[in-house]
């Protein structure tokens, strides 16, 4: 049996940016139209239905990914947050992966989108649809001068913080099992980083703040909270998931929440090993569904960033996650809602006409 590709897959994170940059920068970017090793390019984009979503600029820190590795394959983890980036470190590589970006769209493999309307349009013309996403505030001093620049450029969607120190706030370290409760919130700079962002209709992404971010998040914006790639931690009692009150003020805002695909987010022991069956991130979905209402959850992948489950490792896995939501008895209106439906909702809540 054929396995659906509709409807289109919009997702809420991904690092397929980071990951070029990595590869060598613009050079390795033609390939993303013919076939990259990684999770997204666009053939397996065809295969998949995958429509695009949230591409991250994002500021490496140098850490020995083994050492990680091992470390969250533990029964109990607690990993320190790495050095602060400095402005003037960030800057270059926020710069080199924004210019990776604007290649892929000169290539003709994606559409940089700015409005909703641009979303839809670029879906109803079969290419990728991508905002520009930056993980992690280092390369936003603290007059927002590069804020506004980047918003010129097309930027839409800020997380104040990546696991990691910013001036504007502190991020949550990897601990598994851990409250995220687990570090100060937002500094009078995070607060004017704030306010500007839902000036200028900026999205904030609260994924890696920690639960004083997120409090004091929720008191000073005046837009939606989101969640782009999180799950669900009476579940998976990681550092990283959402509590219980922490959805409830989400719906309460009329927020929303992406469903994280990576392994130790979804593991009920928080390892970070690929045997995750499809059944345990319909378990996630459930519990946002129930908690958040059919309309304020979606998919937030991280592919090409995270260890995701060995079934659905790419894009062209992706519709054997949709068979799957079917064969759970979503019904079609609901699966149209989690595949997209609801980050379009969401994204003109928040980024208004
Ligand atoms: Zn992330």
């Amino acid at each position: 049996m054929t396995q659906p590709t509709a409807p289109i897959i919009f997702d809420g994170h991904n690092d397929l940016l980071y990951r070029l940059y990595e590869a060598g920068g613009t050079s390795p970017a033609p390939a993303f139209l013919t076939g990259l090793p990684g999770a997204i390019d666009v053939p397996s984009a065809k295969t998949g239905g995958f429509g695009g979503g949230f591409f991250a600029v994002y500021v490496p820190s140098p850490t020995d990914l083994d050492e990680k590795l091992a470390e969250m394959s533990k029964p109990q983890y607690r990993l320190s947050l790495p050095d602060p980036v400095s402005w003037d470190a960030a800057i270059p590589v926020v710069m080199s992966q924004a210019a990776i970006l604007f290649e892929l769209e000169r290539l003709g493999g994606l559409k940089i989108c700015r409005t909703v309307a641009d979303i839809r349009a670029a879906m109803d013309a079969d290419i990728m649809a991508a905002i520009f996403h930056m993980e992690g505030a280092e390369a936003i001093d603290p007059d927002l001068h590069t804020l506004d620049v980047l918003y010129q450029a097309g930027l839409r969607s800020l997380g104040p913080v990546w696991s990691r120190n910013t001036i504007f706030a502190e991020g949550v370290p990897f601990c598994f099992p851990s409250t995220p409760d687990i570090g100060g919130g937002l500094t009078e700079a995070g607060v004017r980083l704030v306010n500007r962002c839902n000036e200028l209709g900026i999205m904030l992404d609260l994924s890696h703040m920690n639960e004083a971010g997120f409090w004091d998040v929720a008191r000073h914006s005046e837009a939606p909270l989101v969640a782009t790639h999180s799950n669900v931690h009476a579940i998976s009692p990681h550092s990283r998931n959402l509590t219980d009150a922490q959805l409830d003020a989400i719906r309460d805002s009329d927020g929303m929440v992406g469903l994280n695909f990576a392994v130790a987010f979804l593991r009920d022991d928080g390892k970070m090993q690929a045997d995750v069956p499809i059944a345990q991130m319909l378990r996630h979905l459930d519990y946002l569904l129930e908690k958040l209402g059919e309309d304020r959850v979606g998919l937030g992948s991280d592919y090409d960033g995270a260890m995701v489950p060995q079934g659905l490792t790419r894009i062209s896995d992706l519709p054997d996650l949709r068979a799957a939501m079917d064969q759970h008895g979503y019904g079609p209106a609901l699966v149209a809602k989690l595949c997209h439906e609801n980050w379009l909702r969401v994204l003109d809540k928040t980024w208004g006409a």
